[in-house]
C-alpha cells in the first residue's frame, strides 16, 4: 500500500499515520521529522532548511525531493509507505510520480485527506507547541503555516481526486475511531481493486 497523507498541519497526519504504518507494516516517512532531525544534527542540509522552517515556509522542493527520493530507493519501501508531510505542492506531486516510475515502484494507491476546521487546528497546534515545544508552533507561525497549506498544498485534493485516489475523513473526534474509518475505507477499496 503506497499511501500520501493530505492535510494542514495539526490535522493529524503524524498521529494516523503512525497507526496506519503499524496496521499495514509499512513505513512512515515524514519530511518535517526528516527536516527536524537534520536541524538539530545541524547538517548542511539543516542550515539550509532552518529559515523557511522557522518562518513557517516551505522548504525548497530540492532538499525535500532529494530526502524522498534517497527513502523511496531503500529497501524497506518496496512493499509501500506513508508519506507524511509531502508532497506540499503540484510540483511535487509531479516529481513523486515521476520517482515511482523512474525507481521501478508502483504508483500511489491513495491519497488520504483529514479534514479539520482552522480554529480546531490553531488550537491544537498551540497546546503542541506548549507540550512538545516545537519552534514552529507558535502563533505567527502557525498562521504563515496555514496560509502556505491553503495556497499550495490544498490544491492537490483536486490533483489526487481527478487521478481518483482521494479518500477524504473528519479528522475531528476520537483518535481509534478516525483510525478504524481510515482502515476500513482503504480496506474496502482495495477490495473493489482486486475485484475489479
Ligand atoms: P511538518 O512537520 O510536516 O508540519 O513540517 C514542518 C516544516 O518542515 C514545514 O512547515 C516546512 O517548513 C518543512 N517541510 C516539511 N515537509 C515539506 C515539504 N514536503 N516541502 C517543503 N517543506 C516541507
Amino acid at each position: 500500500m503506497r499511501i500520501v497523507l493530505l492535510g494542514a498541519p495539526g490535522c493529524g497526519k503524524g498521529t494516523q499515520g503512525a497507526h496506519l504504518a503499524h496496521d499495514y507494516r509499512i513505513p512512515r516517512l515524514s519530511t518535517g521529522d526528516a527536516l527536524r532531525a537534520a536541524v538539530a544534527a545541524k547538517s548542511v542540509l539543516g542550515l539550509r532548511a532552518k529559515a523557511a522552517m522557522d518562518a513557517g515556509q516551505l522548504v525548497s522542493d530540492e532538499i525535500v525531493t532529494g530526502l524522498v527520493e534517497e527513502r523511496l530507493a531503500a529497501a524497506d519501501t518496496a512493499n509501500g509507505f506513508i508519506l507524511d508531510g509531502f508532497p506540499r505542492n503540484e510540483s511535487q506531486a509531479r516529481t513523486l510520480d515521476a520517482m515511482l516510475v523512474h525507481l521501478g515502484r508502483a504508483p500511489i494507491d491513495h491519497a488520504v485527506h483529514l479534514r479539520v476546521d482552522e480554529a480546531e487546528l490553531i488550537e491544537r497546534l498551540q497546546s503542541r507547541g506548549r507540550v512538545e515545544g516545537r519552534a514552529d508552533d507558535n502563533v505567527e507561525t502557525i498562521r504563515s503555516r496555514l496560509e502556505v497549506y491553503r495556497n499550495q498544498t490544498q490544491p492537490l485534493l483536486d490533483y489526487y481526486a481527478q487521478q481518483h485516489k482521494l479518500l477524504s475523513f473528519e479528522g475531528v473526534g476520537d483518535v481509534l475511531q478516525i483510525r478504524n474509518r481510515l482502515i476500513e475505507a482503504l480496506g474496502a477499496s482495495r477490495a473493489e481493486s482486486a475485484s475489479i
